[in-house]
């Protein structure tokens, strides 16, 4: 008997049922079923094997304590996670986040994501995510050390350069990685590409800090072009200040565009003036390694206003990058960009647009870029790295920059082959989540029920 009938309603509900609570994994895979089931309508095979059911029941999701003492003497206790969601065309891959308000459904949420993002990468590599509901705000280097290594203590068992292969996220950095690397090669005994992110000088790949914000400029102007339009000139609004939106703001500057603002948890800045490479290289400073807070910008740089607790789309632009966390850019905030005469948005973080904005923006058939197709940068080059640890080399800058560009190139194309909807529009949520399903789909209907 085939079991394959359900339509879209029966199978969100049965997700919801399924995952109670968790809204942002519910929301992930809405976004991509809305697409998918369109797609595989005429595919019998998606349908009686249960792909997109499979898809989203992650492989295993591991929780563990992780308990650490501070410089005071207290003993504290976080909870760790590892999401592996599926593993069809490669070892699990991706970020590790530490943020208080890291749970269970927001990391479900990512490594679900992360397992089409790392598809459309071409690279073969699954997906997975995990991190803590730890804050690293506030906490001495002694702290971030310990938690670090009290976390990878747990997590060392679950993972390997063959198996699952974790890399940064929010709060987690160069810093981080290293005091992880460091504890696994303690307990483990063996120096293996188990991490991605690393320091140049123990097996780091060249571009890899860089390569999520450069790609999602780089997606972004691959949209324009479409157009017949380039980013010179351009005025970008950026939501963000940590890796992925300071090096989206850099490459932004370097192709000709003006970027006006920039934000944290705390509100956003506005500087009409523009935020050059030396302004940009001033908030990396002080956000990433002061761990400072982006209001302190306008006494650096006068020009500029501070808006305390609200987000920067309000702030007429041509192109938008929200670069700093899930469900940022709400419908209202959609509409405002539209109205404004926004021509386009990339994501650099994962989900920043929740589902109404995203229903806004394929309304009026704007230029919009899902984050797994436009901040697949990161991940490539961190595909890119596992490469260069199994060859123990290290490739160029060039070599890897063009490697990126091409990457992108591919995605951009891949969202064409399948979200070309005519008249000159281009849905790219449905080009990406389609071109990124059908790969882990034809994987798992080759390897049958397991
Ligand atoms: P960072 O930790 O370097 O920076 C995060 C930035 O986002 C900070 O400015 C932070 O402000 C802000 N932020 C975090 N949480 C919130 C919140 N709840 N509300 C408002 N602002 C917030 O992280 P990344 O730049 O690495 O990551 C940003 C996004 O990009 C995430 O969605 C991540 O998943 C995604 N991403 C990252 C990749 C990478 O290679 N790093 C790859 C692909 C996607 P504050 O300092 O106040 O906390």
């Amino acid at each position: 008997m085939s079991n394959g009938h359900v339509d879209l309603h029966q199978f969100m509900e049965g997700v919801k049922r399924r995952n109670p609570h968790q809204d942002e994994f519910v929301q992930a895979v809405q976004e991509v079923a809305e697409d998918i089931f369109a797609f595989i309508a005429d595919k019998a095979a998606y349908h009686e094997q249960q792909i997109l059911r499979r898809i989203a029941e992650p492989d295993r999701v591991v929780s563990f304590r992780v308990c650490w003492e501070d410089d005071a003497g207290n003993i504290r206790v976080q909870r760790g996670w590892r999401v592996q969601n599926n593993n069809a065309i490669g070892p699990y891959k991706g970020g590790i986040r530490f943020h208080p308000a890291v749970n269970e459904s927001v990391l479900k949420f990512l490594a679900f994501e992360q397992t089409f993002k790392n598809a459309l990468t071409g690279l073969p590599m699954g997906g997975g995510k995990g991190g803590a509901n730890f804050n690293p705000k506030g906490k001495s280097e002694r702290e971030i050390m310990r938690f670090c290594q009290s976390f990878m203590t747990e997590l060392y068992r679950h993972i390997g350069a063959d198996v699952d292969v974790p890399a940064g996220d929010i709060g987690v950095g160069a810093r981080e990685i290293g005091y992880m690397f460091g504890q696994y090669k303690r307990i483990t005994g063996n120096f293996t590409g188990v991490l991605t992110g690393k320091g140049l000088e123990w097996g780091g790949s060249l571009i890899r800090t860089e390569a999520t914000g450069y790609g999602a400029v780089y997606f972004l102007a691959e949209m324009l072009a479409t157009k017949g339009e380039s980013l010179a000139g351009k005025t970008a609004v950026i939501s963000g200040s940590g890796n992925v939106a300071t090096h989206a703001a850099e490459k932004i500057v370097q192709l000709g565009g003006k970027v006006v603002t920039l934000s944290d948890s705390g509100g956003f800045i506005h500087d009409p003036d523009g935020i050059g490479q030396e302004k940009i290289d001033w908030v990396k400073t002080h956000k990433t390694h002061r761990r400072g807070r982006i209001e302190d910008y306008v006494a650096a740089f006068p020009g500029a206003t501070f808006h305390a607790g609200r987000t920067p789309w309000g702030v007429p632009c041509d192109v938008a990058l929200p670069c700093a966390t899930q469900n940022e850019l709400l419908g209202e905030d959609a509409k405002t960009l539209v109205a404004n005469g926004c021509r386009a948005v990339a994501e650099g973080a994962n989900m920043p647009t929740d589902l109404d904005g995203v229903h806004v923006f394929k309304a009026a058939r704007l230029l919009y870029a899902p984050g797994k197709a436009s901040n697949a940068g990161g991940v490539a080059v961190s595909g890119l790295e596992m490469s260069q640890n199994s060859e123990r080399r290290s490739w160029k800058e060039e070599e890897l920059q063009q490697m990126l560009k091409d990457i992108m190139s591919g995605i951009h194309q891949a969202c064409i082959r399948y979200g070309d909807q005519g008249g000159g529009y281009i849905d790219y949520v449905k080009g990406a989540n389609i071109a990124g399903f059908k790969k882990v789909a034809d994987a798992m209907l080759a390897f049958g029920v397991v």
